[in-house]
């Protein structure tokens, strides 16, 4: 029998069968119940089974679903843009829409480089990143990408960008404020810019928190500012990578509006569309648009599924369901009880090391030993011991693993939808809580 590769039994790896969800609920095809506390990826924002996204979806496939981008526009993809529009800060007024957080911030390194093409500047043309980030799987956007594992097997292959240091609070040298520590990290940026030289430098991209690779990584405030200020100082564009952060994930509309930052390109994936279709986004301000209008016209980038009626339909849909039921400020209020249950356990249960997060972005670091933050060699797979064991007992988290090869990512991200409720936070920890105990009970 021919089977998917989601299926890996030669690797000794099997999945149940899904078969149903609502809301932050998931069931399996034996009727096992999972909280999905991760909404996937950092995806379902929006809990599933959505009476009103379906209807959208339904409505949309009756009257068209797919018109070539080079062809049509659609009222569905308009509204969606002029609704991206209204949310994002400055003149990021203008979104290109791809179907994958990686294809949006490859997008992204794409229109960066354009963009000083057309100003008559082509040397600039690096990107500047950092270690301990992650910007997808794609060549393009893995050569940006700090995420250590994720890099290893093709090295050779990808581009030869300069990366700098992730700001990493828990982690920071002894002695060092935090305030101190904000600016020693964004002036690394500088640093490499005059290293590399202005005139090679197209942009830098930042997640707003590093998700994947560190596990909801909260910089210290007065990060994103000086980044800014670099980035105005010495012309390079700032690509916020809001993948992961974006459409209330965070608390804010999108994870960089915390530090009242505006940056030139802002990518959006995952709770974009909420898991109910591949959509994804990069969104440019007005100087970019205008500034490539002038000159050649056309945005060298795009993909056949680019600006489809129905993932913009469905895109749409999620949007609206936000806003109706002010999710953004649920998830703020929610995230923060979340955060407080999850330092509780800290403070009962010596292997988590570190608790940190915003809004329903939030993440749990474990370590071998809580006074001198010693971390477990990533080959204990201690952070994949209690994903394994939350699984069991009907709990989704998500990994954040390997980001700097065994000294940071032994974390798990928590990350429900946004529409959960208190009761089922209180769920939640209860399972998290036996899943922990019982990796920290075998490890002795
Ligand atoms: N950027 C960030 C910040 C992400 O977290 C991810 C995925 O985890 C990506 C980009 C890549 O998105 P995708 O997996 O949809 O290609």
């Amino acid at each position: 029998m021919t089977r998917s590769y989601v299926i890996k039994p030669e690797l000794g790896k099997t999945y149940p069968f899904i078969s149903r969800g609502k809301g932050i609920y998931l069931f399996d095809q034996e009727g096992k119940r999972y909280i999905d506390g991760c909404g996937g990826a950092v995806t379902a924002s929006i809990g599933h089974a959505v009476d009103e996204v379906a209807e959208a979806m339904y409505a949309q496939a009756k009257e068209v679903s797919f018109a070539y981008r080079s062809h049509f526009s659609s009222d569905a993809v308009e509204e969606l843009g002029a609704k991206l529009a209204e949310w994002a800060p400055g003149s990021l007024n203008w979104s290109f829409f791809v179907s994958s957080g990686s294809e949006a911030t490859e997008t992204a390194q794409k229109i960066a480089i354009q963009y000083w093409q057309e100003k008559g500047r082509p040397t600039k043309n690096r990107i500047i990143s950092r270690w301990m980030s992650y910007h997808g799987i794609t060549m393009g956007a893995l050569s940006m990408s700090g995420h250590v594992l994720r890099r290893k097997r093709f090295v050779p292959l990808l581009e030869d960008y300069p990366a700098i240091t992730g700001p990493y609070p828990y982690r920071r040298p002894e002695g060092i404020s935090l305030e101190d520590y904000a600016l020693q990290c964004a002036n690394e940026l500088e640093t490499a810019i005059k290293r590399v030289g202005s005139e090679q430098v197209a942009a830098f991209i930042a997640e707003p928190i590093i998700g994947a690779s560190g596990g909801a990584v909260v910089p210290p405030d007065g990060y994103f500012q000086r980044i800014r200020e670099i980035c105005d100082q010495y012309e390079v564009l700032f690509i916020a990578d809001e993948v992961m952060t974006g459409v209330g994930r965070t608390g804010k509309a999108f994870g960089i509006d915390h530090w009242g930052v505006v940056p030139d390109l802002m990518t959006l994936g995952k709770g974009m569309s909420a898991g109910y279709t591949p959509m994804a986004a990069t969104i440019v301000s007005d100087e970019i648009i205008e500034t490539i209008s002038k000159g050649s016209g056309l945005i060298m980038a795009g993909h056949t599924y680019s600006a489809n009626p129905q993932s913009a339909a469905v895109s749409l849909a999620v949007l609206k369901y936000v806003e109706k039921h002010q999710l953004i400020e649920k998830s703020a209020q929610q995230g923060a009880y979340l955060l407080s249950r999850m330092e509780q356990l800290a403070e009962e249960i010596p292997l988590i090391g570190d608790t940190r997060g915003l809004g329903l972005l939030c993440g749990m670091e474990f370590v071998k030993n809580k006074d001198t933050k010693e971390p477990f060699p990533l080959s204990a797979g201690v952070a994949s011991q209690v994903i394994a064991k939350a699984f069991e007992k009907g709990l989704l988290v998500y990994p954040a693993i390997g980001g700097l090869d065994g000294v940071a990512g032994d974390s798990i991200i928590l990350s429900p939808p946004l529409t959960i409720t208190t009761e089922e936070i209180d769920e939640l920890i209860h399972i998290l809580r036996d899943a922990i105990l019982a990796v920290q009970q075998e490890l002795q």
